[in-house]
């Protein structure tokens, strides 16, 4: 076990992967620090849910106008050091944040507020019951690079909104990133001891999630990343009963029919495989193209995957940047490799560009695949499209529910009826017919997987509902009256119970009628018990 001294000099270094150039280090936040920043939230967080929706609101739509008019220099942060290029920065990280805050701001009220829950049972209906949605208190948010403002900024917002503090611990590879969004949350109002962004590597993240001492442990934690990590996390917080929203990769399938519009469904697939470099949790990882279509299908893929203009993120012409680092790129050049051992056929692309910059991969489409290879199982998490045929639609579902993962999936075809139709029978979190990635920009629609995806949602209503805590609160009408179902047992009263239940549901309304009748008994005094 290390100790605090050697924790505090781990270093991690901001890098921008176009050039290799380091923009920054940092110091790993220590396990003490750590635990003294989740001990700050929870002592200001009580002040923040005392301040109510309103103001907590009128803060986000100021974070929200701060965002808006440093648009460019938070989307050339993320260009700088994630490698995307700048107009990507821009629809997947501002955009989506600068819309979900508006989400909020429109929604959270109505979705906040208490809800009354009405009775159906004729004996509790003396009683108002209502759900309260209260915050948990501290929320531990531990994020990915791929997206490196927009998961932390969509998670914390809503945890904010909804009342709580929060700790993020974000990638180590984009701290700067995070440390933006860290600014703009405080300028617009958010306390500090509110929203802490801390700097760290795994062992941080560790730290944030396994503390059991009371005042300095997180009440809740939403994990983005990979399997693999997720999978340690859930057995951490399992034996901690720490409640997880875990969301988790993918190796979503895009599925072509055979009415499908090629020209459409490859522009799509070519786009969903390349955009932020295959680096996308929704990525294409495997595309499934009907047996007819498959040869133009993928003639046309090499076609567009050719006219890609791969380079720097901040050239306003790139359509495809960098890779993060070098092992992602050992990862899809390992996954290629077993691909073409096993008899794929590259049509393009399939090797690294050295003189574009370090981390640069060729967009590359894969034919001659099969459900055996690495390519088709794992995930890629890289600028890769295999391709394979099937012959039905029964095939092509049994395809892509082979696997592990079930983040999202998408459909192609010009009838809507029959994408529903086969939408409806994947196993995904979401399902998208004849679009692909876009869902993460839709602030209403419920992001996050199912099998080993991940569990818990973020985004829309569902992601906010993860932010609280529910109570259910009863008040009696009819406070100075005894309950008819308290004690006072004995043979009449079984009779009028047996009675009260044959009145609300007996399958004839004479057998009703005459259980009312007998029951009506059980609203007399009954055998007390003296005081
Ligand atoms: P990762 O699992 O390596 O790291 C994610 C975060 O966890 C980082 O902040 C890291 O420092 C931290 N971490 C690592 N070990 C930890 C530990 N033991 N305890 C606590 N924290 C720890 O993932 P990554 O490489 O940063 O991100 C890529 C992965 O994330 C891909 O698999 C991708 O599919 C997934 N992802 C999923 C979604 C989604 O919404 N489902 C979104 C984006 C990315």
């Amino acid at each position: 076990m290390a100790t605090d001294l050697q924790i505090a000099a781990r270093k991690i270094a901001s890098t921008n992967p176009a050039t290799g150039t380091t923009l920054h280090e940092f110091e790993c936040t220590s396990e003490p620090e750590v635990q003294a920043a989740v001990a700050r939230a929870h002592v200001a967080q009580g002040s923040w849910a005392d301040l109510g929706l309103r103001k907590r609101i009128a803060i986000l739509r100021e974070f929200q106008r701060l965002l808006h008019q440093k648009k460019s220099e938070v989307a050339q942060l993320v260009t700088r050091e994630a490698g995307k290029p700048y107009v990507e920065a821009l629809l997947t990280e501002v955009l989506v944040v600068l819309d979900a805050a508006r989400f909020l701001i429109d929604n959270a009220f109505r979705f906040l507020r208490d809800e009354p829950v009405p009775h159906g049972n004729l004996a509790m209906k003396t009683k108002s019951g209502r759900l309260l949605r209260e915050p948990y208190g501290v929320i531990g948010i531990v994020s990915p690079w791929n997206y490196p403002f927009s998961i932390p900024a969509t998670e914390s917002i809503a945890a904010l909104v909804a009342g709580n503090g929060v700790v993020l611990k974000p990638s180590e590879f984009t701290s700067l990133c995070a440390m933006e969004l860290a600014s703009l949350l405080h300028e617009a109002g958010v306390p500090k001891e509110i929203f802490q962004a801390i700097p760290g590597d795994g062992a941080t993240g560790a730290a944030l999630i396994e503390s059991a001492k009371p005042r300095a442990s997180i009440d809740k934690l939403i994990f983005t990343g990979s399997v693999a990590t997720g999978k340690g996390i859930a057995q951490v917080a399992a034996a901690r009963l720490l409640p997880v929203v875990l969301e988790l990769g993918g190796k979503d399938p895009m599925l072509v029919l055979d009415d499908a519009d090629i020209e459409i469904a490859s522009s799509g697939a070519v786009w969903g495989a390349f955009v932020n470099a295959g680096q996308a949790c929704l990525s294409v990882e495997r595309c499934y193209v009907h047996r007819s279509l498959y040869q133009p299908f993928l003639e046309a893929c090499v076609r567009k995957t050719r006219q890609l203009r791969v380079g720097n993120g901040m050239d306003p012409e790139t359509d495809v940047g960098p890779m993060i680092h070098e092992r992602q790129l050992l990862r899809v050049e390992s996954q290629v490799e077993d691909a073409r051992s096993r008899g794929a056929h590259v049509l393009v692309g399939g090797n690294r560009l050295p003189a574009l910059g370090p981390n640069f991969y060729a967009p590359t489409v894969l034919a001659d695949v099969t459900p055996a290879m690495r390519i088709m199982r794992d995930e890629t998490f890289g600028p890769v499209l295999p391709i394979m045929p099937f012959d039905s639609d029964e095939e092509a579902i049994r395809l892509a529910n082979q696997s592990e993962y079930g983040l999202a999936a998408s459909v192609w075809t010009r009838n809507r009826a029959h994408g529903e139709a086969v939408a409806r029978r994947i196993q995904a979190g979401t399902v998208m017919v004849n679009d692909v990635v876009s869902c993460f920009g839709i602030s209403e629609a419920p992001h996050g997987g199912v099998k080993a995806s991940g569990t818990g949602r973020s985004h829309g209503r569902l992601g906010l509902e993860e932010m609280v805590r529910t109570k259910y609160l009863d008040s009696d009408r009819l406070p100075g009256m005894e309950k008819v179902w308290w004690y006072g047992y004995g043979k009449a009263f079984a009779r009028q119970m047996e009675a009260m239940i044959e009145m609300q549901f007996a399958p004839g309304w004479t057998q009703r009628l005459r259980g009312a009748v007998k029951a009506a008994g059980a609203l007399k005094p009954k055998r007390r018990l003296s005081s």
